[in-house]
C-alpha cells in the first residue's frame, strides 16, 4: 500500500531521489537530510505503514534486522564508536514523517552528546500499580 501525499512513499518508490545506502524488495534505507551526526541514516520500508503500531510485525522484524546489518558496516567505514536505534511514534514522541522508519544514528567519542532525557520519580507502590497494569 501506498500513500500518495507520503514524502517517504515517494523516496521509498524512487520517485522523488535521495542518498540510498541500501535498497531491496522491501526497503530502502537513506542518508537523513538533517542529519543528527556523520551518516545518520533512515530505514524506510516500501510499504506505507504511519508507525510502529500500525506495521506488519514480520516487516518490523525485518527492520530490525536490517538495523544489526548496517551498524557494523557503517561503524566501520564512518569511523563511528557506537550507534544509537531509534523510532519515534505519534508527535508528541517526536514523530514528525508519518511513514515508520528507524533511525540509525552513529556516534562519535568526544564529538557530540549522549541522548538524554529527564527523570520522573515514582513510590516503590506506584512502580507496583504500574508494572500490574502493564502485565501481558
Ligand atoms: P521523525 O522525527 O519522524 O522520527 O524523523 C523524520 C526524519 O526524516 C528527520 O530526521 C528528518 O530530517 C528526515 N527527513 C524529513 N524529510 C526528509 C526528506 O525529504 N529526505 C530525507 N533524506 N530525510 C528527510
Ligand atoms: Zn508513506
Amino acid at each position: 500500500m501506498r500513500d500518495d501525499n507520503c514524502i517517504f512513499c515517494k523516496i521509498a518508490s524512487g520517485e522523488i531521489p535521495s542518498n540510498t545506502i541500501f535498497e531491496d524488495e522491501d526497503f530502502r534505507i537513506i542518508l537523513d537530510a538533517a542529519p543528527a551526526t556523520k551518516g545518520h541514516a533512515l530505514i524506510i520500508p516500501k510499504e506505507h505503514y504511519k508507525d510502529l503500531y500500525e506495521i506488519d510485525e514480520n516487516v518490523a522484524a525485518k527492520a530490525f534486522g536490517l538495523a544489526k546489518k548496517m551498524i557494523t558496516p557503517m561503524t566501520e567505514a564512518l569511523g563511528a564508536d557506537g550507534f544509537n536505534v531509534l523510532q519515534n511514534n505519534k508527535e508528541v514522541a517526536g514523530q514528525t514523517v508519518f511513514h515508520f522508519h528507524m533511525h540509525l544514528i552513529p556516534r562519535y567519542e568526544g564529538k557530540d552528546k549522549i541522548l538524554t532525557w529527564g527523570h520522573e520519580e515514582f513510590s516503590d507502590e506506584e512502580m507496583k500499580k504500574i508494572c500490574e497494569s502493564l502485565k501481558q
